[in-house]
């Protein structure tokens, strides 16, 4: 990967960015999108926020390798911290887990006042930074599912508006499914749940060989989550 071809799972990120946005990437590692995305003309200039030295560092090297220190600055700081509230209008917060980028989102909300997009990109944990757009206003517009190197991520696309809107139909179902993943049911889709269901079972038959007691409430819970994911999988 680099800034002129990024990972999958980048490039359906970057596909996301409003055309002129002023983009801050926040966790920008390589600044590999950053890049990508100015390279590309889909956004007039970047921030790269990077708490960790050595990741700063190299986000740093790249910007300064690809000649573009004029329009994307790098910026060591944690999460929103490194921004000024009106400087981007498109957030994109990508591979980390959805504790850690709710968390961002939350300590940071001040600097959320001029942003009309958030593309956040959670490894895990989606149900997370779901929970965390309806308490916070931002009302999900789409979501995107892919595999990748054997790894299935998630994206989630949010601007302000009703936060509601999506979850019409199942609000607890919609947080830890995704409402519009749900719905467009594609065969990756599937396939994550079919493999979190094995893995339910798996903790399940584990409990069962260790012979303890007083497992049953963890086992009838357990039991459920496979239940909520057999119901959907049904359709
Ligand atoms: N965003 C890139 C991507 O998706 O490929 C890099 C992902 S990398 C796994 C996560 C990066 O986020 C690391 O470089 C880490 O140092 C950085 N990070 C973690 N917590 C952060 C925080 N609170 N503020 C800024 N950066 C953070």
């Amino acid at each position: 990967m680099n800034h002129e071809r990024l990972s999958m799972r980048l490039e359906r990120v970057a596909i996301h960015i409003p055309k002129g946005s002023l983009l801050a990437d926040i966790g920008s590692d390589h600044a590999y999108l950053p890049c990508y995305a100015v390279t590309n003309g889909l956004c007039e200039g970047a921030i790269a926020g990077e708490v960790v030295e050595g990741p700063y560092q190299s986000a740093r090297k790249q910007v300064a390798m690809t000649g573009l220190e004029e329009k994307i600055e790098v910026r060591k700081g944690d999460g929103l911290e490194v921004l000024n509230p009106d400087e981007a209008t498109c957030i994109t917060i990508c591979g980390m887990g959805g504790t850690l980028i709710s968390s961002i989102l939350e300590s940071g909300k001040e600097k959320l006042g001029m942003a009309k997009r958030l593309i956040l990109q959670p490894n895990v944990g989606a149900a997370n930074v779901r929970s965390w757009l309806i308490e916070n206003d931002w009302e999900l517009i789409g979501e995107e599912i892919l595999e990748e190197d054997g790894k299935i991520y998630e994206i989630l696309i949010a601007e302000k508006g009703d936060p509601l809107r999506p979850y019409r139909v199942n609000k607890q179902n919609g947080i830890m499914f995704g409402p519009h993943l749900t719905k467009e049911f594609s065969d990756t889709f599937i396939k994550k749940w079919q493999l979190e269901k094995k893995h339910l079972q798996r903790i399940i038959e584990q409990l069962d060989e260790s012979g303890r007691s007083g497992l049953e409430t963890k086992r009838n819970g357990l039991k459920s989550q496979i239940s909520v994911i057999e119901e959907v999988l049904e359709g």
